[in-house]
């Protein structure tokens, strides 16, 4: 977007991280002239006027994309079919509509039980950034500098309407990839679904043991909080994702079960050289993708 662009007014409806966030960081870089919003928690909207996020706050969705060029959906995802809905009635024939959910296959689904097809100026987008915090207060304009975002455009895409999204987004300093939404799908359960999964599943088991508030949580680490960090995320939005992205999920969990009855039995017979080898090979592989993507 560059400075002789028009000014976009902007509409987001869901003031939590992300919402937030997108807002600010589009305020700092000046490329929207009025950022309206909405959220159901009428206390996130009371933050985000007195934090400065939004200039307006909606009495409803629908009031608060109305006369918008550019409308976000930025609630859980399993709510957005309900938050288009809501909004659909304010909606004009050029607005864009466009979101920020985890998973792309299921918001395609939602915005094509509330339309009856997926409309041209509807993009999917989703942040690679983001922390286990949620709700206004922790928007920060900064969140999206020098991360991923992707879009997963869809057979009837306006390409205007790509573009401008995408432009919007360069202007947050994410750096915009394009994919398709199944494959999209695939990678994220592998890399951000099965792990919150496996994170919560930790704590849970660890607490249910006996000395967990005596002895054992008091003596975690560093290693314990760098493995555990993401347990500490929203569990809503965290159920509505693996619920929307659940075969992927369910398929790469089967593969990690199996994975740890090897490391299992690799205990109960003494194999410690080959449980040192699946050692090795992680931690190779680990700075060997991180070293290629960094
Ligand atoms: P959040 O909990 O901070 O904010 C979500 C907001 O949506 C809440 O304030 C809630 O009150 C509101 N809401 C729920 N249903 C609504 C409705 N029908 N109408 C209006 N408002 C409604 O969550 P977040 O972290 O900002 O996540 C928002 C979206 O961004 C989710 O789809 C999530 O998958 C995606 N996302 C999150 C992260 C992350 O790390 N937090 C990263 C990338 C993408």
């Amino acid at each position: 977007m560059n400075a002789s662009a028009p000014a976009i007014r902007l509409a987001v409806v869901g003031l939590g991280l992300i919402g937030g966030s997108l807002a600010r960081a589009l305020r700092d870089a000046g490329v929207v002239s009025e950022i309206a919003g909405y959220d159901r928690d009428p206390e996130q909207i009371r933050l985000a006027l007195e934090l400065g996020v939004i200039d307006r706050a909606g009495t409803d969705a629908a009031d608060a994309v109305h006369g918008a060029d550019v409308a976000v959906i930025a609630v859980p995802v399993l709510a957005t079919a309900a938050a288009i809905a809501e909004c659909k009635a304010g909606l004009g024939p050029d607005t864009i509509l466009t979101d920020v959910g985890s998973t792309k296959q299921s918001v395609l689904d939602a915005v094509l039980s509330v339309f009856g097809d997926i409309p041209p100026r509807f993009v999917a987008a989703h942040p690679i950034a983001g922390t286990e915090k949620s709700g206004v207060a922790h928007a920060k304009a900064d969140l999206f500098r020098k991360h991923r975002l992707i879009l997963t455009p869809h057979p009837a895409q306006d390409a205007e309407a790509l573009a401008t999204v995408e432009a919007l987004w360069a202007a947050t300093g994410a750096r915009v990839v394009k994919m398709d939404a199944t494959r999209h799908d695939a990678i994220f359960a592998a890399t951000s679904h099965l792990p919150h999964l496996l994170a919560y599943s930790f704590v849970d088991m660890l607490d249910q043991l006996e000395g967990a508030d005596a002895d054992i949580f008091p003596n975690a680490g560093g290693g314990f909080r760098d493995f555990t960090r993401i347990a500490s995320s929203s569990p809503r939005m965290w159920h509505d994702i693996l619920r929307a992205n659940a075969q992927p999920v369910a398929e790469l969990l089967r593969r990690q079960i199996d994975e740890l009855s090897r490391l299992l039995a690799m205990i109960e017979t003494d194999r410690w050289d080959e449980m040192r080898a699946v050692f090795e090979r992680a931690r190779a592989a680990r700075e060997r993708h991180l070293t290629r993507i960094e």
